[in-house]
């Protein structure tokens, strides 16, 4: 068995169920006497907390959705007077108010021990420093992650976003073997140690614990490729608690899900309806130790599936699938459908071109166009027109769609993000 930080992670399924139920009634309990929108929503179903025994009845709730926060801005959901609350984070929506979301000091303590335990997976230990470069302050990244080096002792540099140059001088002084931070800049990050005349392969760094944004498994291969480092995916949403709801371990063979905090549903996103076992749709979650915001069904708005095998690691917790697909990003160009992910994962399977992409649909004349800008490699001699065809029929096959307009561009033209997460898709429709 490799290590574990809490044997939860590794407990059996019987022992875990009863835990889990054990930790659901209380929560419902709580969410019933103290939440007027649960109180609500179990008297309209015409069900009382004593319908809910096990995560087995949870199916009877309806669903809890991000318009739910929002019609409760902006402490309507807490559970706990604000006396009791120790930390407000919210999550940036792209419109209108944020969702504000509070911790108590038990709920700080779960957070921790819940990011500990990806750090161990990700195989992080107290030997370690950390360099955090996710966003700190009401964003649930930065905070979320330094916490929980805290809690295992390693060491956490909390260096925050941004500012790229100090941080490779960072990696290259302190010896930082592990850093947090979104995967596009991860990439931008090998650009400027380059620039500066470093060889990011030649530094300590070894793990990059990489969240925030999707990632598709090409881009993954890049990452690893680039800075030479095991490249581990991280998962959490700030309405559940922020980065730690799941992470992969070394095996990256999907992300484990601490469900003895985070209790994981997989529906139909169409019909709500559970989808058979292994069957892919979108994840819901309930939190099961939450005093400050218990959230009951939420609909996270992500695609996935769950395998409940036993991990080759020995972990028992149950594992989903990366990320690659929110509902939510799904773009419809004249009646078909697909993910940025499907572009990404053309764009890097050509050595000739970088890992940047973005894409912009348009309306001309009510049709919509799409455009894809991807640039080529520093070193690039090749011929564009020829590349461009072959570009131009990957993504027609893969897209079942032939992009209106593909635009290669030289290296370093398409913009990087420093701070916060990449915008890759610019819909200029309606505007
Ligand atoms: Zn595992």
């Amino acid at each position: 068995m490799y290590m574990v930080f809490d044997s939860m992670e590794a407990a059996s399924r019987d022992e875990l169920r009863e835990v889990q139920d054990e930790r659901l009634r209380e929560m419902v309990e709580t969410a019933y006497e103290n939440v007027d929108y649960y109180r609500e929503m179990f008297d309209e179903a015409g069900l009382s907390p004593d319908d809910i025994q096990s995560v087995g009845d949870l199916s009877k709730l309806p669903f809890t959705t991000k318009e739910d926060f929002r019609d409760n801005y902006p402490t309507g959901m807490f559970a706990v007077e604000m006396e009791d609350v120790i930390r407000i984070h919210a999550s940036s929506g792209t419109t209108g108010k944020p969702k504000i979301v509070g911790y108590t000091r038990d709920d700080l303590d779960v957070w921790s021990k819940a990011v500990a335990r990806c750090l161990v997976a990700a195989g992080v230990g107290p030997d370690d420093i950390v360099q955090n470069a996710y966003g700190y302050g009401l964003f649930t990244g930065g905070l979320g992650l330094h916490q929980g080096v805290e809690e295992l002792g390693a060491t956490v540099i909390p260096i925050g976003g941004g500012n790229t140059q100090r941080q490779v001088e960072m990696l290259a002084d302190l010896g930082s073997d592990v850093i947090s931070c979104t995967p596009s800049y991860a990439l931008y990050l090998a650009e400027v140690a380059e620039d500066m005349g470093y060889d990011i392969r030649d530094l300590p760094l070894r793990v990059v614990i990489f969240g925030a944004e999707p990632c598709t498994e090409p881009m993954r291969k890049e990452i690893e490729e680039r800075l030479g480092v095991t490249g581990i995916d991280i998962y959490g949403l700030s309405e559940i608690v922020g980065p730690g709801v799941s992470i992969e371990c070394e095996q990256q063979d999907g992300l484990h899900i601490w469900e003895d905090y985070f209790y994981p549903e997989i529906v139909d996103p169409t019909t709500g309806e559970p989808v058979e076992e292994g069957q892919e749709g979108e994840l819901v979650l309930t939190t099961l130790s939450k005093q400050a915001l218990p959230v009951l069904r939420y609909r996270t708005g992500d695609l996935t599936t769950l395998n409940y095998d036993t991990c080759e690691c020995g972990r028992t917790a149950v594992r989903m699938d990366n990320i690659t697909g929110r509902s939510d990003d799904l773009i419809i160009v004249r009646g078909v459908n697909f993910y940025p992910s499907e572009v990404e994962s053309v764009v890097l399977e050509f050595e000739e071109v970088a890992p940047h992409y973005r894409i912009d649909i348009s309306r001309e004349n009510n049709l919509d166009t799409l455009k894809v800008t991807v640039e080529v490699v520093d070193d690039f001699d090749g011929s564009i027109t020829n590349l461009k065809n072959r570009i131009t029929e990957r993504l027609s096959n893969v897209l079942s769609f032939t992009p209106d307009e593909l635009n290669l561009v030289e290296y370093g033209n398409i913009a990087r993000t420093e701070v916060g997460k990449v915008q890759r898709v610019y819909d200029h429709r309606g505007q």
